[in-house]
């Protein structure tokens, strides 16, 4: 028996079936005594074209019932090193944006009071910047990989300044970023604007467009981001609308041309080594993924997130 928790085998219950947390793990009500854990945010409200993304959690949970708990690519065991379970979802108030942002906030410092890691499932984009809020309080400003079709700075959407396309925006005004150590990656489409990227780039941040991705292995690009964060704390935020909507068209607002699913898997796992204190995946619109993969690349993505961090790779 291990010490730690265990994810529910497909020989001792159908795969079909059993709990709907993530991965069939134990569930528990705080993160305490964990060193990493699973938390939905089941919100959509920040959203500014399709919805849906209230039932990413749920549905990322229930994709991932195939999960078995060893990485047969880079070895890693990650239940064997560190004490994971699934939280449940941040109880957000749903018809009050700002509101809900206040509510994250403050359910994560809970989190980040217990000293776990916190894997989101979102969700839309907006809530990661309550959690680098809550990500300051406890670690001073942190490094940023951002991987997303979009640049999420926007001054305000619709008069707007919480939205899903104003995250990082709002973390750079509030000093939670290590510009130098902010990395944007699969930015594309189009803009209201020729240099929409470039306040970014004046922030001393490093954009990587889609196309300066295409055809590439992003193993050497995460060789070159790993020596310039060093042993920062970093945050890894991936928005599934990064990839190509041939790989995950279950989002709200798709962009044509971006990463493969390889690409991605290259990227979370070149985290490897990092000294990350916390990951989510957003923007999963389950309204839009008939066939569940949308979401099953999520969930995957998920497990390799846990796969890099400290104390596993
Ligand atoms: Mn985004
Ligand atoms: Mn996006």
């Amino acid at each position: 028996m291990s010490q730690f928790n265990q994810p529910l085998g497909g020989n001792d219950m159908p795969r079909f079936g059993g709990p709907a947390t993530m991965m069939r793990l134990p569930s528990q009500d705080t993160a305490e005594g964990l060193d990493a854990c699973f938390v939905g945010i089941p919100m959509d409200i920040g959203t500014s074209n399709r919805p849906g993304t209230r039932m990413g959690p749920r549905q990322i949970r229930d994709e991932s019932r195939m999960l078995r708990p060893f990485n047969m690519a880079t070895g890693a065991a990650p239940f064997e090193k560190l004490q994971v379970a699934d939280i449940g979802d941040v109880p957000i108030n749903t018809f009050d944006l700002k509101k809900s942002v206040e509510i994250i906030a403050d359910h994560y410092r809970g989190i980040l009071g217990h000293d776990a890691v916190p894997l989101t499932l979102g969700g839309d984009h907006t809530l990661t910047w309550p959690i680098l809020r809550a990500m300051k309080e406890k670690h001073g400003p942190v490094a940023l990989i951002h991987v997303d079709a979009h640049a999420d700075i926007n001054e305000h959407m619709f008069g707007e300044t919480v939205a899903h396309g104003c995250p990082f925006r709002r973390a750079w005004e509030e000093d939670c970023l290590i510009n130098d150590k902010v990395f944007q990656i699969g930015l594309r489409g189009t803009g209201y604007a020729p240099e929409d990227f470039d306040w970014a780039r004046d922030k001393g941040w490093t954009v990587m467009q889609a196309e300066e991705c295409w055809y590439k292995s992003m193993a050497p690009v995460m060789d070159r981001i790993r020596d310039q964060i060093g042993d920062a704390p970093v945050y890894v935020t991936y928005d599934i609308d990064s990839l190509d909507p041939a790989f995950a068209p279950g989002t709200g607002t798709v962009e044509v041309g971006g990463l493969t699913t390889i690409q991605g898997l290259e990227i979370i796992r070149g985290c490897a080594g990092l000294n990350i204190v916390g990951c989510d995946l957003v923007e999963v619109s389950p309204p839009y993924d008939p066939s569940g993969n949308t979401a099953l690349i999520g969930a995957n993505f998920l497990y390799e997130m846990l796969c890099v961090l400290p104390g596993v790779a």
